[in-house]
């Protein structure tokens, strides 16, 4: 490809060149085995499953560093069982990095897909493609929603969590787990900057032999309100 015709070098690339040297520069300053230490290998012990929405960037949000969240995005944080793409990632996540210990999906308020699939099961209106398809799942999931016309986006949202959640727990990876992960549903208030843990979190362990909550085992102080054990 010709690139003779962008140049001048594009002011915003340009800015955001310089911010990165700037970044590399006062990160080596406080910490100068920062980098190398960090080509040597990753450990995080997070999965982020989140929406592209780039007001939604998971490092930021967190105060993380890098190699601290193994992260996927994607329109409307989904995460369909039959999505090549998240599979891959969870299949590599679980075991490929020994230390992952937790599962986060994470919505937010005014979700732009959610509101897409929103409105076209509630209200009708299509939503242009290819964007149809893949919100295909969460349309049928919305419709199936009680009293779908008082549906509120944020509650949609969370639904959504909820949804993607399952799909997780239903997926080969997880089904054959060898290590005990929690998966979890958060959202993020884009109006405040907090991010909000949903209370329902899923605990899987290869240790159970019956699928099912066992509610006389769930610490009631916990917040995990959701307890399944796979059957193996
Ligand atoms: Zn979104």
């Amino acid at each position: 490809m010709c690139l003779e015709g962008f140049f001048p070098f594009p002011p915003l690339l340009a800015e955001l060149l310089t911010s990165n040297a700037c970044w590399t520069a006062r990160v080596t300053a406080s910490n100068p085995n920062f980098f190398p230490r960090s080509a040597e290998g990753q450990s995080p012990r997070v999965l982020w499953i989140g929406c592209s929405n780039s007001r939604v960037p998971e490092s930021v949000i967190t105060d993380s560093k890098p190699g601290d969240i193994f992260t996927t995005w994607n329109i409307a944080n989904q995460f369909h069982t039959d999505d090549l793409s998240s599979q891959c990632v969870l299949e590599f996540v679980i075991n490929g990095l020994p230390n992952i210990e937790h599962v986060i999906v994470v919505g937010h308020t005014n979700c732009g897909g959610v509101k897409a699939a929103l409105d076209a099961a509630r209200d009708g209106i299509p939503v242009a493609p290819p964007l149809d398809r893949w919100l295909e799942p969460l349309v049928a999931h919305i419709k199936t929603l009680p009293d779908l016309p008082n549906q509120t986006l944020s509650n949609v949202v969370k639904e959504n969590v909820k949804m993607q959640i399952e799909n997780i727990c239903s997926s080969d990876t997880i089904k054959s787990i060898k290590k005990t992960v929690y998966i979890h549903g958060w959202m993020y208030h884009l109006e405040q900057g907090h991010l909000e843990d949903l209370g329902f979190t899923w605990k899987v362990t290869p240790n159970r032999s019956e699928a099912g909550p066992a509610p006389g085992e769930i610490d009631p102080s916990s917040h995990w309100n959701e307890v399944f054990w796979w059957k193996r």
